[in-house]
């Protein structure tokens, strides 16, 4: 298949692997952060680690966006489920992200909340205009890749004179989370980070020059990476020649989608209808300042956490849980006794667990199978 099978070939992926092991440097480490949960999907399915020097560690981050979407949120949103003759609208991952006490949206559905999994937020524009007497919430999630999607509904809803159409904006931004994880590196717990493969469609969106003062701040490269498993390899390889070279610049490789300036017109209508939150709950981050959006006041009849008045509190993870240092990079799927236990994607105990983009699942589907080949084990 065009601009598939192209990308996943055997013989160019030995190529390049024997291009890394040539040109990678014994004397030293290569730690590099894959920031976007597609990266850690097609890292762990096509089992790049395998074709890599021991000395190029890859390290998972926090980009999966329903991996970073905090309990609390999640709470909150659940709680609008229950309010009589609501119907709330989200994707289907997020609908199994477990939140405080182990309910979960889908729960809250079995329990009788109208909760309803959409293809996309126009889905949800559609669900409203079917029932003009009851009040239809979208749980908006995700990084600048579905924050476009949800201004265009906005705007949409406000042509159409929709009065029973709101969103609860949970859209959060990539670069304020790089630079965090940047800014915690002092942390005696944090791990130590040489590069970064950078976001594909987020950057589609925002471009690569957005990563361009980061880089230079933190003197670290950042590679602008496609998701198929040769994608993945070149900007190894690339993050590999930086560091050889001592440079901290922002490379393209994803080229044949993602331009310097991104999609000016998703930027221009994004800045219409958000504008930052002073600070915003991450999982596995904490508090992070200026890093995701909240609607505008001149749309604050379509921001649900103005119509409902809704709270939002802090709640810990499940005690047993390590995603908080997973979504760091601190630790390994398999580091949490509940990996593959007590917690599988059938019955996540944590948000890791449910997307295939998180790190535990992406683990489980895939590396348990490699880890027992290595061991010997029946996996
Ligand atoms: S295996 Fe489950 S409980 Fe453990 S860190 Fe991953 S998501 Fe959390």
């Amino acid at each position: 298949m065009k601009y598939i099978d192209a990308f996943r070939d055997g013989e160019l992926a030995r190529r390049l692997a024997a291009a890394i092991a040539a040109e990678a440097d014994p004397a030293r480490q290569y730690r590099l952060m894959e920031f976007c949960g597609g990266h850690t999907h097609a890292i762990a399915r096509y089992g790049l680690p395998d074709l890599l020097p021991a000395n190029i560690r890859l390290i998972h981050g926090p980009g999966c966006p329903v991996c970073v979407l905090p309990a609390g949120r999640i709470d909150s949103a659940i709680e609008l489920a229950r309010e009589p003759g609501l119907i709330l609208c989200t994707y289907a991952d997020t609908l199994r992200v477990p939140a405080s006490g182990g309910v979960s949206l889908l729960k809250a559905r079995a329990a009788g909340a109208d909760v309803r999994m959409v293809y996309s937020c126009d889905d949800a524009l559609t669900i409203a205009q079917a029932h003009p007497d009851r009040q239809v919430v979208f749980f908006a999630i995700g990084f600048e890749t579905t924050t476009p999607p949800t201004a265009a509904v906005i705007l949409r809803a406000q042509t159409l004179g929709l009065a029973n159409f709101s969103v609860f904006c949970n859209h959060v931004l990539t670069p304020a989370a790089m630079v965090h994880i940047m800014e915690s590196q002092a942390d005696p717990d944090a791990v130590a980070l040489d590069g970064f493969i950078g976001p594909a469609h987020v950057s589609t969106v925002i471009g690569y020059g957005a990563y361009e003062g980061f880089a230079a701040q933190y003197c670290r490269p950042v590679v602008i990476s496609g998701f198929e498993p040769l994608d993945v390899m070149q900007s190894i390889l690339m993050l590999v020649r930086q560091l050889n070279d001592g440079r901290a610049e922002v490379e393209n490789q994803f080229s044949r989608v993602v331009s310097r300036e991104g999609n000016l017109k998703a930027q221009a209508m994004c800045e219409k209808v958000f504008e930052l939150r002073d600070e915003y709950d991450w999982r596995g981050l904490g508090t992070v300042p200026l890093s995701a959006l909240r609607i505008r006041a001149e749309y604050a009849a379509f921001d649900a956490e103005r119509r409902f008045a809704l709270p939002y509190r802090a709640v810990p993870d499940h005690k047993a849980c390590e995603c908080a240092a997973i979504l760091r990079g601190q630790k390994q799927p398999a580091d949490c006794r509940a990996f593959g236990t007590a917690c599988t994607p059938e019955r996540p105990l944590g948000a890791c667990m449910v997307s295939s983009e998180g790190a535990c699942a992406a683990h489980f589907t895939y590396d348990r199978f490699r880890a027992a080949d290595k061991n010997g084990d029946a996996a």
